[in-house]
């Protein structure tokens, strides 16, 4: 134990400790044999109650987390209530609704896809091209073709009630004839992490993105590494807010590497944030929190600002926590 947390000074604070990063994660899972593990799942924003309940129809009957993942989120994109996940997502600059998504299991086995249009369900596009191909990443026209090919479900985007926003927004833009701005109250990408009865950790991430971004934007949602990040031996992150400032710093990976060398998720996610602070002068509108989870099923949550939230499910709770935050809006 004293062991332990002189690395974690090491890697948190001093910043000049050499180790050995694969015995620190051999004495941390050591330590964690003896804890029991529980099923449980984890998801950002109001969203995430409804896509844990799916999430937990399948870890309750002893299902696997990857299995979770999936189904939990695809609940998110087919709600055409919401503007910031899937088919009723609001569309980029030129009124097209691309979407990105990326899944990650166990086995550090990872899919992803990018920019794609007209498909409702990305996030299960990600898990095939896992599966059943050979890359990790398809984008575009690629990835509307290969989604086609594997014959998933195509859907005309955007919604009517989507184009007509749309529509008002051009005009008001042109009105101010100035660049288009990054409208932070309209993105709430669902990020998911489960750990199911057998104690493996999964993670999932899909989203329309920024709301009015540029189009060829692609944000951190699809990024594994970004966006989410799984490492069975140690946990898994995810994140949310402005993927520009996500991808910078790597941030779920980061968020798992700090729970390698020995924080909680909680002290990882706020390495990550106070990490984005200190890269960027200018804080204005920049939201991006993370959530995690480690093999013990602990889980934490931190963002730049107040206001981001995240749901839980497991065998006792079914809640909204309130994540920590650095700064006020
Ligand atoms: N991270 C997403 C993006 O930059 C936005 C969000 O979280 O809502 O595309």
């Amino acid at each position: 134990m004293e062991r332990r947390r002189f690395f974690k000074m090491g890697f948190l604070g001093l910043g000049v400790t050499v180790f050995n990063p694969k015995k620190i994660s051999e004495l941390i899972s050591h330590e964690e044999n003896s804890s029991a593990i529980v099923p449980r799942v984890v998801s950002t924003w109001n969203h995430g109650i409804a896509a844990n309940a799916a999430a937990w129809e399948v870890l309750m009957i002893g299902g696997k987390a990857i299995d979770a993942v999936e189904k939990g989120v695809m609940v998110t994109e087919v709600d055409l209530t919401n503007r910031s996940v899937g088919i009723g997502g609001r569309p980029d600059a030129s009124g097209h609704v691309t979407l990105d998504a990326c899944i990650m299991d166990d086995r550090s086995r990872c899919g992803s896809v990018a920019y794609l249009e007209g498909i409702k369900h990305p996030i299960s596009v990600a898990r095939a091209v896992m599966e059943t191909t050979q890359h990790v990443m398809l984008v575009g026209k690629g990835a509307y073709e290969f989604a086609c090919g594997q014959g998933f479900e195509k859907s005309k985007t955007p919604l009517k009630e989507v184009k007509d926003d749309w529509k008002k927004w051009v005009k008001e833009e042109k009105e101010k004839a100035k660049r288009p701005e990054i409208n932070h109250e309209n993105h709430d990408t669902i990020g998911m992490i489960a750990i199911d009865a057998q104690g493996n950790l999964s993670g999932s991430c899909t989203t329309s993105g920024w709301a009015y971004k540029m189009p060829g934007r692609v944000g951190d949602s699809p990024i594994i590494g970004a966006g989410l990040f799984v490492d069975n031996e140690v946990g898994a992150a995810c994140a949310t807010g402005l993927g520009e400032a996500i991808i910078r710093i790597a941030g779920s990976h980061t968020v798992v590497e700090a729970m390698r060398y020995g924080a909680s998720p909680q002290e990882a996610c706020e390495m990550a944030v106070k990490r984005i602070i200190e890269k960027h002068d200018d804080l204005t509108g920049l939201q991006c929190g993370f959530i995690a989870m480690n093999k013990k099923g602990e889980v934490g949550a931190y963002s730049v600002y107040n206001g981001f939230n995240y749901a839980l499910k497991d065998n006792e709770r079914e809640e909204m926590v309130d994540a920590g935050f650095d700064r006020s809006w």
